[in-house]
């Protein structure tokens, strides 16, 4: 049996910067992280939009509002200290109809409450910030702070913080049973045991917390996000564009991302999926696990529980490239469905629970200590922008030191 201080099951963003913040503050001490991958980043953290929120789009006093508005300072003084590549560019939200219109103001006032700057701009103004933008409603919001990253040099950064400062990464390591009470874990390579355990499995976290006696309400609801490519490599954006989104979903609407290389993307889809690795074909869907996740969502998409069925049937807009060009011509101009191609490295999934007492898809962050175990679930956007404060958070109030 292999003991250690901290184990953390799951090697993404979020165990790795637990695991580094948990070594910041204990030098000396034994940390493992259990990752089933070879690597860190074939899930959420490698499959994001790289995007650094600013945290205007969540409620105050929510654990997404505070985590984002911080994490977001540490992540692009963390990119600056190690070198990595970040663009500084901005990003221009959009009203897509009439109908999104009464949200700019809900927006404008959430930015105010959680602190961030953000202007109400005229069509002009938003054309002299990125000439493609689509002005119909002669408004849009500015949010200057917002940039873009490199997910996958920050994910290695923090490897490489967590290996210096002595704490051991196994990969290809998957928990097939964690034992909350006496904070055991069992995997193929041997039995691991640890004072505490952190449980960030990402779109496998629910599952790892029942395994471990966790007794919870929520069930789990996969959204599969998409992307489409521009193939013109000369094709680019000096701002992200993103549409004013609806505000009762915890998606963001189809926008532009842009990375290093200044490819530009459009996405993600935000399409309920019965896979919770399903990014291709019917890859990545559990037989019963499948089974469970489709009586779910039959039973969501009849009742329109949270609008989803209005949901699924706006993305099945998307299932053709004239339909993804409708969309994303609302925000900017000049884009035709010929320019478009779908991207099979680019799609990702988001790890979202839903709510079956308040039927609703849940909007925040939700942790829950179980014994000698952390749990971190629904970790969904903006999870990597949020991901440095939401350690401190997690140790500051979830683990007795
Ligand atoms: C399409 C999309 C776009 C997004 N865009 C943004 C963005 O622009 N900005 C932003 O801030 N956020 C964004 N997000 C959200 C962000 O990517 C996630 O919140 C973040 O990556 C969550 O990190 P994580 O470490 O929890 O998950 P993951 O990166 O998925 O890590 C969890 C890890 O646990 C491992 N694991 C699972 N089960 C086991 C097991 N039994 N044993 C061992 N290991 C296990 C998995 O292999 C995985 O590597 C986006 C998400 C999606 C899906």
């Amino acid at each position: 049996m292999k003991q250690c201080d901290l184990l953390v099951v799951g090697g993404g963003i979020v165990g790795l910067t637990l695991a580094r913040e948990w070594l910041l503050r204990h030098p000396g001490s034994t940390v493992s992280v259990l990752e089933k991958e070879p690597n860190s980043v074939s899930h959420g953290t490698g499959r994001n939009s790289g995007v650094v929120h600013s945290g205007i789009y969540y409620q105050e006093h929510s654990l997404r509002a505070r985590l984002c508005v911080a994490g977001s300072q540490d992540m692009l003084a963390y990119v600056e200290e190690k070198g990595i590549w970040t663009d500084r560019c901005g990003k221009l939200l959009i009203p897509p109809t009439e109908s999104a219109l009464p949200s700019v103001d809900v927006l404008l006032e959430r930015g105010a409450a959680n602190g961030v700057p953000i202007e109400l701009i005229d069509g002009q103004t938003a054309q002299m910030l990125e000439p493609r933008v689509n002005t119909q409603f002669d408004c849009a919001l500015y949010i200057p702070v917002t940039s873009v990253v490199d997910n996958k040099a920050v994910a290695q950064a923090v490897v490489d913080d967590v290996r210096g400062l002595g704490g051991l990464i196994h990969y290809n390591t998957q928990v097939t049973q964690m034992h909350g009470t006496d904070g055991r874990v069992e995997t193929p390579q041997g039995i691991f045991s640890a004072g505490y355990i952190i449980n960030a499995a990402g779109l496998f976290a629910d599952q790892v917390a029942r395994n471990a006696g966790l007794e919870m309400r929520y069930s789990f609801q996969p959204f599969k996000g998409k992307y489409w490519m521009h193939c013109d490599p000369s094709f680019r954006m000096q701002r992200l564009v993103y549409p004013i989104p609806d505000l009762n979903l915890p998606f963001l609407g189809v926008h532009t991302a842009h990375n290093a290389k200044g490819q530009v993307f459009f996405g993600p889809s935000s399409t309920p999926v019965i896979g919770r690795e399903n990014y291709q074909g019917l890859d990545g869907i559990a037989w019963s696990d499948g089974m469970a996740l489709s009586a779910n969502l039959v039973w969501k998409l009849m009742r329109n529980t949270n609008g989803l069925r209005t949901l699924a049937w706006r993305e099945a807009k998307l299932l053709r490239r004239a339909g993804v060009c409708a969309e994303i011509s609302r925000l900017i101009h000049g884009v035709k469905a010929t320019d478009l191609q779908t991207s099979l490295a680019k799609v990702g999934i988001r790890s979202q629970i839903f709510d079956p007492k308040a039927q609703h898809l849940v909007n925040d962050f939700v942790i829950l200590r179980d014994r000698r175990c952390v749990h971190i679930l629904n970790a969904i956007s903006p999870a990597f922008t949020a991901s440095f404060a939401f350690s401190r958070h997690v140790l500051d109030h979830y683990l007795d030191e």
